[in-house]
């Protein structure tokens, strides 16, 4: 059979990224370079569960725990098996068959996927040369849900929150703000749902609470919304073992105060790297760094992989063209990344 069987907006689909590991020094997911979370880990070790049990269906313990970390109700929150759960359900719970969501780019390739599997179409809008929203040209656009990380990924700076106030005025629908990589910028909106009829935020454990094997992730919003979104959301989604971490790793903040101002002390020096390099760098607001590479993106990415480093290449997209993005990490991570991309660059003059 040919690809005709499929849902009509699946059949353009590809395999997402999954690289082949030989042991390489990762910087190419943003994950913690700190390593696990420890109270996650510690949880894990003292801890057996009764296997045969169900988890709580709506993970009301991890709910509870993190309503009292925001200042919001348990209510306020709905969680699940990791943010990219809670994109599919966002867009399940909002969009019909053949609506319309608007996605920026250059922003996460996963929108794209979410939108197309639940039946929708992705409206792209470009950020401004700057990176940051065009409001005008989204808030214009007929579509169900606006959607943007922030800070964004894979160009690292946050938009302004002024912007996003616009678009949650502005826009006819609701507006999804996801805040993957708040733990590490200012002016999060994630307790400030029930300012707004219409925002969602979503958040993770996946980077700078360590925890991305785990798969534990959650969105945030007034109580109309989420009553709407917990009655779409698949029951017992997040399991129990996943759930327990959690909530350790909430209630036991200093890793990720840690965790924070590692990347604020080794971003800049980082950057600076970079630049020497003759990279052209950008403005970061996250765990990360997007840079234009001073020689061609492919063979970059492919030598500092021979040399046991992996970054992320964005080069071939339009909007960041011959960019790479590499995740800050500890100093002697930088040190071998600028080492090794240097390597690489003067092999090629
Ligand atoms: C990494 C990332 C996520 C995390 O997804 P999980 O499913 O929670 O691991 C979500 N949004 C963005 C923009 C990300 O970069």
């Amino acid at each position: 059979m040919d690809r005709g069987v499929m849902r009509e907006t699946t059949r353009d689909f590809v395999k997402y990224y999954n690289p082949k590991l030989h042991g390489e020094l990762r910087l190419d997911t943003n994950t913690n370079v700190l390593g696990s979370n420890p109270a996650a880990a510690k949880y894990l070790k003292e801890h057996s569960w009764d296997l045969n049990g169900y988890p709580n269906t709506y993970s009301d313990g991890l709910r509870s725990a993190l309503a009292e970390l925001y200042g919001l109700e348990m209510d306020n929150i709905i969680a699940g098996n990791g943010s990219d759960e809670m994109l599919d359900v966002v867009f399940k719970t909002f969009t019909n068959m053949g609506d319309n969501s608007v996605v920026p780019v250059p922003s996460y390739t996963l929108y794209d996927y979410f939108v197309k599997l639940n039946g929708g179409k992705a409206i792209e809008v470009d950020l401004t040369e700057d990176f940051q929203l065009d409001v005008d040209a989204m808030v214009k656009q007929d579509a169900k849900i606006a959607i943007m990380p922030s800070p964004n990924n894979p160009t690292g700076n946050c938009f302004r929150p002024k912007d996003i106030e616009e678009v949650l005025s502005r826009f006819n629908g609701i507006v999804v703000v996801d805040e993957a990589y708040a733990e590490y910028s200012d002016n999060p909106f994630v307790k400030r749902v029930e300012e707004f009829d219409n925002l969602v935020v979503l958040r993770t454990f996946s980077k700078a609470y360590a925890m991305a094997a785990l798969r534990v992730g959650y969105a945030v919003t007034n109580k109309k919304l989420s009553d709407m979104m917990i009655c779409v959301k698949i029951p017992y989604s997040l399991n129990m073992v996943s759930e327990g971490a959690a909530i350790a790793a909430v209630k036991d903040q200093e890793f990720v105060r840690k965790s924070v101002q590692m990347v604020r002390e080794q971003r800049p020096k980082l950057d600076a790297g970079l630049r020497k390099l003759g990279f052209e760098t950008f403005p970061s607001d996250s765990n990360f760094i997007m840079a234009r590479s001073p020689i061609d993106h492919k063979v970059l990415v492919d030598g500092l992989k021979e040399r046991g480093v992996l970054i992320r290449d964005f080069g071939a997209k339009r909007r960041t063209e011959n960019c790479v993005r590499t995740t800050v990490g500890t100093a002697e991570d930088n040190a071998l990344l600028l080492e090794k991309a240097e390597e690489v660059i003067s092999g090629c003059r």
